[in-house]
């Protein structure tokens, strides 16, 4: 099932994500956890590509598993950056092949290496590109894009990332999911400022269970999201008790997901990360909300 069919319907949906193994002898668990997640009827799951792509023949076996399998609706990611458009071309052909009908274009993050190369050559500077290529493969794929509610970390400013977010869509992005973010507020300000740059798609928000201490700070490392003090003393408090925090995260990804419904904002992602618990956990407190 194409996601802009699920998109625009009017009741409440939530999806989850998965991320392949990054290792051979990890496979099978990843494998059984996107099993139990699927088991729990989302509306979709996403599968993310592996940085560089280093795990990327994982990432179309885990979705065609999670479709054929169990008849739900998934989402492939695949990223652009430093690959050619021979590698780029074989992997449309794979998603093809596979009938995989739903890609997240991303341009991949730009890891210290890759910042120091020379870029002069890439056949892909932008996740633009990719999305205008996977267009022009002849296949109708519903084309997704990443959006920043805090402003993409490598942009002047949200103007000129707003900008270039119009470029993605305009070349057939059909829908954008946001990064993860703790404070509604941010994402409900981003949405005012992009209707009013004339971007209509649906977007998805994201939201990510911090279910571990650990977790904060690679949650902000790696996204630069701003921590809203109630969040950081849920941490405080909790985060030295494993078992503790582990429900306090889910009760905040709850809340914060309760009160995205209420706003109309019906689409919403969970990076579960491949904890089966913490996404049944939210379904649980969410029975009575979700597909209303
Ligand atoms: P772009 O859309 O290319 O944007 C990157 C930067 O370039 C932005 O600052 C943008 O404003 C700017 N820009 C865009 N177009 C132009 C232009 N024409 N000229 C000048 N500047 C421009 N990473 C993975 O490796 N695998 C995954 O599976 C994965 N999944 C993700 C899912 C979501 C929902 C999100 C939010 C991120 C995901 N990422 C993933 C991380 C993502 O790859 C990084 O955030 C990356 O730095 C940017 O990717 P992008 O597709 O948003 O890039």
């Amino acid at each position: 099932m194409y996601l802009r069919d699920i998109l625009k319907q009017e009741t409440l949906s939530l999806s989850f994500e998965v991320f392949p193994p990054k290792t051979d002898s990890s496979f099978d668990s990843v494998r059984t956890a996107t099993e139990e997640i699927a088991k729990l009827l989302p509306s979709f799951m996403s599968v993310t590509y592996g940085a560089g792509g280093g795990t990327s023949r994982y990432t179309l076996e885990i979705a065609r598993n999670i479709k054929q399998q169990y008849g739900i609706p998934t989402l492939a990611h695949l990223t652009c950056v430093s690959s050619t458009k021979e590698t780029v071309a074989a992997k449309i052909t794979e998603l093809k092949e596979a009938g995989i009908q739903n890609v997240m274009a991303l341009r991949g993050d730009l890891t210290p290496e890759l910042e120091k190369s020379d870029r002069s050559g890439w056949a892909y500077r932008h996740a633009v590109d990719l999305v205008r290529e996977l267009k022009e493969s002849g296949s109708d794929f519903c084309i997704g894009g990443a959006c920043y509610p805090e402003v993409h970390p490598e942009s002047r400013n949200q103007k000129e990332d707003i900008r270039h977010l119009k470029e993605k869509v305009d070349a057939g992005c059909e829908f954008l999911t946001t990064q993860m973010f703790f404070d509604n507020n941010l994402l409900y300000n981003f949405l005012y400022k992009i209707r009013e740059a004339g971007i209509t798609v649906p977007v998805v928000a994201g939201i990510m269970p911090i279910t571990n201490a650990n977790q904060v700070e690679r949650a902000v490392k790696l996204s630069g999201s701003f921590m809203p003090q109630r969040f950081k003393s849920l941490v405080d408090k909790f985060g030295p008790d494993p078992a503790a925090m582990k429900q306090a995260g889910i009760a905040y990804a709850t809340d914060q997901i309760i009160d995205l419904f209420a706003n109309n904002i019906t689409n919403v992602h969970v990076y579960s990360m491949n904890k089966p618990d913490v996404a049944a956990a939210i379904l649980h407190n969410l029975s009575e909300i979700v597909g209303k």
